[in-house]
């Protein structure tokens, strides 16, 4: 899979902007300018691009097809970042297609959802939320909030 563009519609005017998985900075409607919500899909082949490298935090959403629960927290993220646009990133990764970073991050559990920032978990926590738990969790991730930090510093401390 590349990383195709998106066609996202502009909350605030209503004109269709198209996207990019990953980009410098953060994507702007071309009409009104206000920063757009930008939600992607990543997997093993993309993720490096689409996450690691990205200018904003990113919140991953581990899901899968089978899950339940995924099929709930999956809009309340959307719109978590709406609310949060131009401050996050999302990136929706589908488990059972991307075995290295279920690997990676140690997936026992769908949905897990982890805060990224250069490379970097911020936060990670399993199981689905309301929108507002999950906006909460996001900022506090983001803030540097002692109680989002559990054992997320331990894995990534010295990796290059
Ligand atoms: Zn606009």
């Amino acid at each position: 899979m590349s990383v195709e563009p998106k066609t996202v519609r502009c909350p605030h005017c209503g004109k269709n902007n198209r996207v990019p998985a990953a980009a410098e900075g953060h994507p702007r409607c071309g009409n009104c300018h206000q920063s757009l919500p930008w939600i992607v899909d990543a997997e093993d082949s993309t993720f490096t691009q689409v996450v690691d490298k990205a200018s904003i935090p990113v919140v991953v959403d581990l899901w899968a097809t089978w899950c339940g629960p995924c099929r709930m927290v999956s809009p309340a993220l959307e719109q978590v970042a709406a609310d949060l646009a131009g401050k996050i990133k999302l990136a929706k990764v589908d488990v059972d297609a991307s075995p290295q970073l279920s690997q990676r991050f140690e997936v026992r559990a769908v949905p897990t959802l982890l805060v990224i920032d250069r490379g970097r978990v911020l936060a990670r926590q399993a199981g689905a939320r309301p929108a507002a738990e999950l906006r909460a969790w996001v900022e506090e991730a983001l803030a540097g909030g002692s109680a989002a930090e559990s054992s997320a510093a331990t894995g990534s401390a010295g990796a290059p």
